[in-house]
């Protein structure tokens, strides 16, 4: 057949983890969405930097200039991964979270916000007051831009903000942006896109897109913790207060007063994570060289993964759209009379297979899409691919599925503080 484009190397690949009835087996990571495995140049690239990390801004010192030439140069980097417009600020975060918190302290005093009822917490939960407007995501994305439209009508005067996922972290469905973003522009509105599980698995453009901020993590780009960023127009985020207050984030401090930065710094106070944010910036550079592998690894999985899931007795897939749409590697599904949580437990200790349970941090949508696939708990099972993924993992999951179905675990499982356990 045509030769298939190799995708970058995870560090990983080789863990071996205990089975309890016995013996070790090679780790099946189908839990990419939750946080992706380093990337192998990730990893040799942070080695190659720990010896050197400084503090950044800091001085004539050779090791804190290396730093802040990583550091900066990695905005650049940022800025390229996104497709971001000149002058857009690239201001480093813990993680998304942590970016959607301080766009949430930076917006002008009265901005509304729309927000579909769909996303993740981390999305949801930073607008609070009178002024946000949630909505139930509809099952069509025609009417997802209809009701975005509607909700921009009814805002008050003043500024506007809408809040999007680019894909879905409980079904994988990629999100209208760009209609949603042509509607918000109508309206005058902003947009900030929340990408911790697009940038892992497609190409963006803030310019294509038409979106005003993005929001994403390293740990779900194949990078290590703790280093994240935000994205997107400067005007807003030069005039707000300081996210943090403290040093690095002020131009002069006397008695009196204190005058802060204007630039990214503004909010960034405090020694920055430069060995985190070295490794995303790596990370970015390695996905944004090896996009068609990417993609093309992926889908194949993907629909190994989703056809094995639809022959299997009593399983039903959570979606939020009627019609399939374009979508990421991540499926969620529950299995009729079978608990997610055991189902996770029993396919982590008899097949070495990593996967999520629960409500995805997305509890409103979750929730919904759980009673809509005919389940009475609150639960489900959630199965992600990436670049840790191989198609043993995806064959040896739907094995294990079936096998379960067919006749149980091999194991006694008991449930203590909400956790199952063999
Ligand atoms: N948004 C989405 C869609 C996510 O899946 C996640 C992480 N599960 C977040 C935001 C939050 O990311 P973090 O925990 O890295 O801040």
């Amino acid at each position: 057949g045509p030769a298939v484009p190799a995708v970058p190397a995870v560090a990983g690949a080789t863990l071996r983890v205990p089975l309890v009835t016995g013996g070790d087996i090679g780790y099946a990571n189908l839990d990419h969405a939750a946080s992706a495995p380093c990337l192998d140049a990730v990893r040799s690239a942070v080695d190659e930097f720990l010896p050197w990390y400084a503090s950044v801004h800091r001085g004539a010192g050779f090791a804190s200039q290396v730093s802040t030439r990583l550091y900066e140069r990695t905005r650049d980097v940022l800025r390229r991964f996104v497709d971001a417009r000149n002058g857009d600020s690239v201001i480093f975060t813990r993680n998304t979270t942590d970016a959607f918190n301080l766009l949430a302290k930076a917006l002008p005093r009265k901005t509304s916000v729309v927000v579909f009822d769909s996303e993740h917490h981390a999305a949801l939960l930073p607008w609070r007051g009178p002024n946000v407007r949630r909505v139930q995501l509809p099952r069509t994305r025609l009417a997802a831009v209809s009701v975005v439209d509607e909700a921009l009508a009814e805002c008050p005067q003043g500024p506007r903000l809408v809040v999007v996922a680019g894909a879905s972290n409980v079904t994988g469905e990629l999100l209208p942006v760009a209609e949603i973003a042509a509607v918000a522009r109508k309206h005058g509105a902003r947009v900030a896109l929340d990408a911790a599980q697009l940038a892992p698995h497609r190409r963006i453009s803030l310019r294509e897109l038409d979106v005003d901020y993005v929001a994403l993590s390293g740990h779900k780009l194949y990078a290590p913790f703790g280093a994240g960023a935000l994205i997107g127009r400067s005007d807003w985020l030069r005039a707000a207060e300081p996210y943090l207050a403290g040093g690095g984030a002020t131009k002069l401090v006397t008695e009196e007063a204190v005058v802060w930065n204007s630039g990214e710094e503004r909010h960034e106070a405090g020694s920055p994570n430069t060995v985190g944010v070295y490794a995303l910036g790596v990370a970015c550079e390695q996905l944004a060289a090896h996009w068609n592998a990417v993609g093309s690894h992926e889908a194949a999985l993907l629909e190994r993964l989703r056809k094995g899931l639809a022959s299997l007795p009593g399983c039903a897939e959570l979606r939020f759209f009627d019609a399939p749409v374009d979508r990421v590697g991540t499926v969620s599904f529950v299995v009729d009379g079978f608990e997610p949580g055991w189902l996770a437990a029993v396919l982590s200790a008899e097949y070495g297979i990593g996967v999520r349970d629960g409500a995805f941090c997305a509890h409103v949508a979750a929730r919904r899409l759980i009673r809509e696939a005919g389940s009475e708990g609150q639960q489900a099972v959630r199965v992600s691919l990436g670049l840790g993924s191989t198609e043993e993992h995806v064959d040896r999951l739907l094995l294990a599925l079936r096998q379960i179905v067919a006749r149980g675990a091999r194991w006694e499982y008991t449930k203590a503080d909400g956790r199952w356990a063999p």
